[in-house]
């Protein structure tokens, strides 16, 4: 459905005042943008709270990030450099969202990625949320930091400044800021509890399988980084991060040449079945135990 220029300002607008309710930014933090064609996108102007934009401060931009019309006093984000770069690496997005939500934002800065595969939802509609190296703002080095994860991530946090998500539309990549602020919650709320329990990679399978049936869009690094469930095998009762541990397997940000390498990684059915039953063994009879 073709939207008019003003409704995709008011629809930015909308989404500046929920990230600031959020508590997703702070003061005048924050900028978001929506592609149109590329050589026109819509960005957020620098200097003013997102959560209180009125449509005409939203600034017109072209493929380099010049203003196509004049807009009084309103100027593009300096941080529309990052946004370009995920637009030029993927052509499916439409839109993209950087804002500062603070448990994510304090992984980021603990260099903690957000890479267990712990809650289905996460799993089937975010994937793994790994980080970029820290760059300073408004410069290249942030957006030449993104590379290595853009064809396998919808969401990255960035070292010691915040998160950034993109997607097909403006509320895509909204919701993903949401789920992956929520999802570093959960991540957060578990460890003070003792720890997480991943979901073992079998079960990861289903769910990436229940992703492809619901035809959500975007991208999953699943695919690349569990070779073995996908070569079949949907019994591995391991958690992706021993099997990780047991049976290092290339990332596609370790064939890059950057870490962290992300941890969800199952053992291959071939070369292995002898350890996966020694697994299975194991994993059946601390069950017998526990249900004694
Ligand atoms: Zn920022």
């Amino acid at each position: 459905m073709y939207k008019s220029d003003y409704e995709i300002k008011k629809e930015l607008c909308e989404i500046g005042r929920r990230i600031y309710n959020d508590g997703f930014v702070a003061a005048n933090d924050g900028n978001f943008s929506v592609k149109i064609d590329d050589n026109t996108y819509y960005v957020t102007p620098t200097g003013v709270s997102k959560g209180f934009m009125t449509p005409d401060m939203i600034c017109k931009v072209d493929g380099e990030g010049k203003l196509k019309e004049s807009n009084g006093p309103w100027r593009p984000s300096s941080e529309f450099k990052m946004h370009l770069k995920v637009y030029q690496e993927r052509p499916d997005v439409k839109s993209v969202v950087h804002a500062h939500p603070p448990i994510a934002t304090s992984f980021a800065i603990a260099g903690i990625p957000l890479d267990k595969l712990i809650m289905p939802e996460a799993i089937i509609f975010l994937g793994a949320v790994p980080i970029a190296q820290y760059g300073t703002p408004s410069t290249m080095e942030i957006p030449e930091s993104l590379t290595p994860y853009l064809q396998d991530y919808d969401a990255i946090l960035l070292a010691n400044h915040g998160a950034l998500s993109f997607g097909c539309d403006l509320n895509t990549a909204f919701f993903r800021m949401e789920s992956t602020e929520f999802y570093a919650k959960l991540l957060f709320y578990a460890r003070m509890l003792g720890g997480e329990q991943e979901i073992p990679c079998g079960e990861v399978k289903k769910l990436v399988e229940l992703r492809k049936e619901f035809g959500v869009p975007g991208k999953h690094p699943m695919e690349k980084l569990c070779p073995g469930c996908y070569a079949g095998d949907d019994t591995c009762a391991m958690s992706p991060t021993d099997a990780n541990e047991k049976y290092g397997v290339e990332s596609s940000a370790a064939y890059h040449g950057f870490q962290p390498l992300p941890s969800q990684v199952c053992p291959t059915p071939s070369g292995n079945a002898d350890i996966e039953a020694i697994v299975k063994e194991v994993t059946k009879r601390v069950l017998e135990q526990y249900n004694k």
